[in-house]
C-alpha cells in the first residue's frame, strides 16, 4: 500500500464527508416508514480508487465487484423499507476511519462490509463471514446463513476477527467475503450480474431475518461469541498510520488477544487478508 497519498486520502475523505450530508438528507426523505423498520443500513463496500483489493497480480479487481454488490444491496433493502447508507457509491478510496464514523453516525444502524477473498493458492474458495462484538453475532449468523447457503461454494463459517471496521464500530457490524476472486470458478462467478445480484438478496435476507435465524441457529448449533475464537489480529491500521496515533494501543490489544485466540482451520485466505482493508 503506497503511504505518500495520505493528503490524497484526507482531501478524498473531506470530500466525502460534504457529501455524506446531502447523501443521508437524500436517503432520510427516500425512507418508508415501516416494513424495514427505522433500522438503517450502512453499506461499506471494500476499497476502491487506489485501493483495489485482492493479492497483487490479482485480474479480477475486487473493488468493483464490492461496489456493484453494494449498489445492489443498496437497492433491496431500499425496496424493503430500509434506510440505506453507503461509505461509498464510485469508485473512490475511503479511509476506514471515515467509513467507521459514517457507521457510528447512525444510531438505530447495522453495518455491512462486503468483500471478496483472495489467496495465493486458487483452490482456495468459499464463504466467510466476520464479526467481532458480541452483539454483531445474530447479523452475522444470519447473513452467513443466506449468502453461504444461496452459493455453489464451500462453507467457510462464521469467524470473530478484529478488523478495524467492525472492532470499531459502534454498532451491530459483520464483513462478508463473498468467495474468493483468485478461485476459478468463484471469479467467474462473481464477474457475472445475476450471481452478484443473488448475492445482494442474501445479504439483504440476512439483515432481514437477522433476529429470527440467529435465534433459530442458536438451539441447533449452540453458536456464541465465545463458542467461536478470535482469530489472529491483523493491523489494517498500518494503512493510516503515518501519524502514529493508533499503533500503539493496537500492539497492546493484540497481545493480549492473542491468548484467547486460535488458529483458525483455513489459513489460506491470509494472503488476501493483509491486503483487506477491514
Ligand atoms: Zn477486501
Amino acid at each position: 500500500m503506497p503511504t505518500n497519498l495520505y493528503g490524497f486520502r484526507l482531501f478524498a475523505s473531506s470530500l466525502l464527508i460534504a457529501f455524506l450530508g446531502t447523501l443521508s438528507t437524500a436517503h432520510a426523505k427516500r425512507a418508508p416508514k415501516d416494513s424495514g423498520s427505522s433500522t438503517t443500513v450502512v453499506i461499506d463496500a471494500g476499497h476502491g480508487g487506489y485501493d483495489r483489493g485482492g493479492i497483487p497480480g490479482q485480474s479480477v479487481s475486487e473493488k468493483e465487484m464490492t461496489l456493484d454488490v453494494a449498489q445492489r444491496l443498496k437497492k433491496t433493502l431500499a425496496a424493503s423499507g430500509y434506510r440505506v447508507v453507503m461509505t461509498r457509491d464510485s469508485d473512490v478510496f475511503i479511509p476506514l476511519g471515515t467509513r467507521v464514523a459514517i457507521a457510528n453516525s447512525y444510531s438505530n444502524a447495522i453495518f455491512v462490509s462486503i468483500h471478496f477473498n483472495s489467496a495465493k493458492r486458487s483452490g482456495a474458495g468459499g464463504i466467510e463471514t466476520y464479526f467481532y462484538s458480541r452483539e454483531s453475532l445474530p447479523l452475522a449468523s444470519a447473513v452467513h446463513y443466506f449468502v453461504a447457503g444461496g452459493a455453489p461454494s464451500s462453507n467457510r463459517n462464521v469467524r470473530r476477527r478484529g478488523y478495524y471496521v467492525l472492532r470499531k464500530t459502534a454498532i451491530p457490524a459483520v464483513l462478508v467475503e463473498c468467495g474468493f476472486l483468485t478461485n476459478p470458478s468463484e471469479a467467474a462467478l462473481a464477474q457475472t450480474a445475476s450471481y452478484r445480484q443473488k448475492l445482494a438478496e442474501e445479504i439483504a435476507a440476512g439483515v432481514r431475518g437477522r433476529s429470527s435465524v440467529a435465534s433459530a441457529l442458536t438451539t441447533t448449533r449452540v453458536a456464541t461469541s465465545e463458542s467461536i475464537p478470535l482469530q489472529p489480529y491483523i493491523d489494517q491500521t498500518k494503512v493510516a498510520k503515518s501519524k502514529g496515533r493508533r499503533s500503539k494501543r493496537s500492539h497492546k490489544k493484540s497481545t493480549r488477544r492473542k491468548k484467547s485466540s486460535s488458529k483458525p482451520a483455513g489459513s489460506e485466505a491470509k494472503a488476501g487478508s493483509k491486503d483487506r482493508e477491514g
